[in-house]
């Protein structure tokens, strides 16, 4: 008997429920059941991600057309990919702005007589600046280049807090240069909301910026990719970019198929 079979008016409000809950719970037994029936199985795709065992071209093609287990496998990717430094800082090479100065924030809040810091590449073709706001609600991050090449790419930004002063973990954002009012200048801003930034990060580690070519991104990458498009508001310049981003790469198939449905998804849902 389905739900719908049953006259609801004459059953008791528990009852009502306990029929709900149970019908939901078939549901995704039922599903679980239609599942298995076809997808890796769940350690498989665990080993997988691990490294634990070798990917064989079954795998392959399922992880690539199957979007409930490519979901899972970058799950389980980007959980191990958090134990290490991500791979676009190491390979930044001169390209890498490095300010480990803390920023002027603590528990207490702000300590108004020092300054911001800045720092640039040590190629000098990208620059970070602090910026905060006159309501002091939030802190902004300047990213600037004059580089088209630097332009084209992505910005990975990771905010270091103490405890994460050797590279790991930490708050990880993306950003693209747009063109500046100013000619022949790129710029982004990045905002955080300064109750945020102090209690959960500190920041006493500083920060580091460098391009990111989209290729390289890992899950753990791509996870951090999505919270920093949903940060953007609809309407804005930023989220216009990112937009015209996801037309031209969302349908690159070396993207993984749920990355590629959720960039989508959120894409829409901004419209
Ligand atoms: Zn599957």
């Amino acid at each position: 008997m389905s739900l719908s079979e049953i006259n609801l008016g004459s059953i008791p409000l528990s009852k009502m429920l306990d029929l709900a809950q149970e019908h939901a719970l078939q549901s995704i037994r039922n599903r679980l059941a239609r599942d298995q029936a076809h997808c890796l199985p769940i350690f498989r795709i665990d080993d997988l991600a691990r490294n634990l065992v070798a990917i064989t071209a079954h795998d392959r093609a399922h992880l690539q057309n199957c979007p409930s287990c490519s979901r899972l496998f970058e799950r389980v990717c980007a959980e191990r990919q958090s134990q290490v430094p991500r791979s676009w800082i190491e390979s930044a090479g001169r390209s890498l702005v490095t300010s480990l100065e803390p920023l002027p924030l603590g528990p207490a809040g702000w300590s108004p007589m020092r300054t911001l810091p800045w720092a640039e590449s040590s190629d000098q073709q990208l620059e970070i600046e602090w910026i905060l706001d006159r309501d002091r609600e939030q802190l902004t991050l300047e990213i600037r280049s004059q580089l088209a090449t630097i332009a084209d790419q992505l910005i990975g930004v990771q905010i270091l807090s103490e405890e994460s002063a050797d590279g790991d973990g930490g708050l990880v954002r993306f950003a693209q240069l747009l063109p500046d009012a100013e000619p022949g200048w790129w710029t982004t801003r990045l905002r955080f909301p300064t109750r945020e930034l102090i209690p959960m990060h500190g920041i006493g580690g500083g920060v580091q910026a460098a391009p990111v070519q989209w290729e390289t991104l890992q899950a753990i990458d791509r996870a951090d990719l999505m919270r920093s498009i949903r940060e953007c508001a609809p309407d804005s310049p930023a989220f216009v970019a990112w937009q015209d981003w996801g037309f031209t790469i969302g349908t690159d198939p070396r993207l993984p198929i749920s990355f590629r449905i959720e960039l989508q998804g959120l894409i829409d849902s901004h419209e």
